[in-house]
């Protein structure tokens, strides 16, 4: 039997602890260039999605890769507590002085008290006017689709992501062209409203204050390995 989830977006899956195999996926570095490792993570721990306990692996992947991404951020941090416990400790270095610093924080703990946040999702995507064009972007809420599509980008080029990331433009799918062509107040536009439309779901991206030079920044709690390989990081050696 396994634990039932009520996801942000109102989906329920029921998924089982991480195993030895699911596990090994974290070395499989083939997996991991091609994007595919939060999917295949993901869906070797499903059960059943919505009641169904019919599906095949293929199936339950598909249901990851068209989750929205704030569920699936959602299920990724439930699946860690339940497989592995709320307590988390790992090293990380700073951004700013690349000193590493060790921290210690409690996952459950962190979503009661709002240090991690579950976003409503609004029901439909995002209209954002462009002040200098006078035309229209439609943003969507991202998927495992464009989360695969995001990490296969050979150059992490802002215009690349951002045309991921725009459903419509002026009413059709954009071009490189098309942003091109538009001016940086509408470009801008565009990406707040990108920006806003990552709050959505569980964001699972929390500050940290480097013990060294004091300065704060901001991760992502699934880009640390720890997250996923919790045995990498013991007290004894956390530390400034
Ligand atoms: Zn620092």
């Amino acid at each position: 039997m396994g634990i039932e989830l009520t996801l942000p977006s109102g989906k329920k899956v029921e998924i089982t602890p991480v195993d030895g195999k699911t596990e090994r996926l974290i070395e499989d570095k083939k997996l991991l260039q091609s994007g595919a490792f939060i999917d295949k993570y993901l869906s070797s721990r499903i059960e059943a999605v919505d009641g169904d306990h019919s599906l095949t692996p293929q199936q339950k992947e598909k249901v990851v890769l068209d989750m929205l991404s704030g569920d699936r951020n959602y299920m990724l941090y439930k699946l860690r507590i339940e497989s592995y416990g709320p307590e988390m400790i790992f090293n990380y270095e700073c951004p700013s002085c690349k000193k590493t610093s060790g921290y210690k924080v409690d996952l459950n703990e962190m979503l009661e008290d709002g240090t991690v946040k579950v976003y409503p999702y609004r029901d439909e995507a995002l209209r954002v006017e462009l002040p200098r064009s006078g035309g229209y972007a439609l943003i969507e809420y991202m998927t495992g689709h464009d989360e695969r599509r995001l990490a296969q980008l050979k150059s992490a080029s802002f215009c690349d992501a951002t045309l991921i990331r725009i459903a419509e433009l002026n009413g059709n799918p954009p071009t490189r062209k098309d942003l091109d062509d538009l001016i940086g107040k509408d470009l801008s536009a565009i990406r707040n409203g990108i920006s806003e439309m990552a709050n959505a779901g569980l964001v699972s991206t929390i500050e940290l204050t480097c013990l060294d030079c004091g300065k704060d920044y901001t991760v992502g709690l699934a880009s640390i390995m720890d997250f996923f390989a919790p045995w990498k990081t013991s007290t004894e050696s956390v530390g400034p």
